[in-house]
């Protein structure tokens, strides 16, 4: 991936990881352009396949396609939320310095990725990352 896409990615996402809304420069890691469909599943380096995250929520995605919604059947997997097809306001929502799923696709997303670690929440806190943030 040329620096060129990399710049395009950061850009079209504001800057802020498309899973969990941080913003680059409120994180000490460089974030990363993750592939929504991994490579391994056959996705492709096309920007339509592409989202820009931080690497706490690239790390715990990984390859994942999809995770189990906490509040459904156990049994039944459901597929991630996809930033390039998908509204973030109609899959989750801050509950405090929480983020939350609205519907069984964000909360597969909130618990594939561990959204809300200890760790996540307090730099929420800190930089005003709760339910008065959108
Ligand atoms: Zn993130």
């Amino acid at each position: 991936m040329d620096g060129d896409t990399r710049e395009a990615v950061a850009e079209r996402a504001g800057r802020r990881c498309e899973y969990c809304l941080l913003k680059e420069d409120d994180d000490v890691d460089f974030f990363h352009v993750e592939h929504v469909i991994a490579r391994k599943h056959g996705g492709s380096d096309d920007p339509s396949n592409l989202a820009f995250a931080c690497q706490y929520c690239n790390l715990h995605k990984g390859p994942n396609l999809s995770g189990i919604d906490p509040e459904g059947d156990p049994q039944t997997a459901v597929r991630l939320f996809n930033p390039r097809v998908d509204t973030w306001g109609e899959h989750f929502y801050f509950d405090g310095p929480s983020i939350l799923g609205a519907s069984p696709v964000g909360r597969a997303t909130v618990a594939c990725l561990n959204m809300n670690s200890d760790q996540r929440q307090t730099i929420r806190r800190l930089y005003g990352y709760t339910d008065a943030f959108e």
